[in-house]
């Protein structure tokens, strides 16, 4: 398939100060878009100047909420290159959203190609100052107008990009959890794993409530037993406990983050004692009283690694590594981001160089 690109006429303003970036609130002058029906595949892909999409009331995603979505950065290196890192996992990752929800899967390789177009089209906008980043948002819905429910027989897949700056406001700072004892995000058979809509719309009551009571974000524990520790809002969790670093197993209820992937990975080269296994929040609060809790720490792509400084559970709070970002933290993000911006060797082939 070939892309037709329609370059827009007239482009727009681009933010002169990349300190006040924020994240989310930009998007660039294209966007991507192709169309599925259930007759005829994939079809019709296409660059076009970003603009609202026309859908129909009756459009399935709106009613059964058919729809999954990926997040990836590129970045701009030392060098002015433009890189991704890892993107293939992101659509691999996609794929197997899409098959949960019923959506149709994207040709991998083509969906990439689509993507890197977009990108460099758009590369003006890639930011350069520190921690800012080129923002990519895959998204796929269910378009058909249809009210009775099953899966819909036509869909779009679209990408959109956009500057963004620090994912949180407090930057490295260390951040503020509330473990979550009254709702819960996914149980086990669920669409916990997947990158999919209606995760974050179970999630956002509890995460506005804790945010009212001055938290960045809940830790979600298990929905059985109220007990083993999940992941944080749109990160992964990480503990470290005494010399062992520890993340919850990927059991289907939470998300395969690429960036825990990444800390896993990293982790292991390094010599670390990393375990993939289930913690209970109780192992959590003992370690914490007992002084043998290090660190923990969340990861995802927007943020790559978020230090926790204080947990509070039941009305208690544990101060985590006196409240500052742990050395592990600070090392594994400093490897990461250094590797995302091309400023040093990828010894895991993580990145890849796009203009
Ligand atoms: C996207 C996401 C993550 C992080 O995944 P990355 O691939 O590391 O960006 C973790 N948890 C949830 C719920 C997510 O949506």
């Amino acid at each position: 398939m070939r892309i037709k690109i329609s370059p827009a006429k007239k482009l727009k303003k681009r933010p002169a100060d990349e300190s006040k970036l924020g994240f989310g609130n930009i998007v660039t002058d294209h966007m991507f878009l192709m169309d599925y029906e259930v007759e005829r595949g994939w079809f019709d892909p296409r660059i076009v100047p970003y603009k609202p999409l026309r859908i129909d009331p009756a459009a399935m995603v709106l009613h059964y909420g058919q729809e999954v979505f990926e997040g990836l950065k590129a970045y701009r290196g030392k060098d002015d290159g433009i890189y991704l890192f890892r993107a293939r996992d992101n659509f691999v990752r996609l794929n197997r959203s899409a098959v949960r929800v019923c959506m149709p899967e994207v040709d991998i390789d083509f969906a990439m190609e689509a993507m890197k177009k977009l990108v460099l089209l758009d590369k003006k906008w890639v930011p350069r100052s520190k921690g800012t980043s080129l923002y990519i948002r895959p998204n796929m819905i269910a378009v058909e107008p249809h009210l009775g429910v099953r899966p819909a027989r036509s869909y779009l897949f679209y990408i959109i990009v956009g500057p963004v700056g620090a994912y949180y406001k407090e930057g490295l700072n260390p951040v503020k959890i509330y473990v979550e004892d009254k709702y819960v995000r996914a149980a086990l058979g669920g669409l916990g794993e997947a990158k999919t809509l209606a995760n974050y719309a179970a999630s956002l009551l509890a995460a506005e409530e804790a945010k009212e009571k001055g938290f960045t974000q809940v830790l979600w524990l298990d929905a059985v037993q109220r007990k083993y520790v999940e992941e944080v809002g749109t990160m992964n969790m990480f503990f470290v406990i005494d010399d062992e670093v520890i993340t919850a197993p990927l059991g289907g209820t939470i998300l395969p983050g690429i960036t825990r992937d990444c800390v896993i990975h990293i982790a292991k080269q390094w010599g670390m004692k990393m375990s993939e296994r289930s913690l209970g929040f109780d192992e959590v609060i003992g370690a914490a009283q007992s002084g043998r809790l290090k660190e923990a720490f969340g990861t995802g792509t927007a943020a790559v690694i978020s230090p926790v400084g204080q947990i509070t559970y039941k009305g208690t709070d544990y101060v985590v590594a006196e409240g500052k970002m742990g050395e592990l933290s600070q090392k594994l993000y400093d490897e990461i981001v250094a590797i995302q911006y091309a400023e040093k060797p990828d010894p895991y082939g993580w990145r890849e160089k796009i203009g």
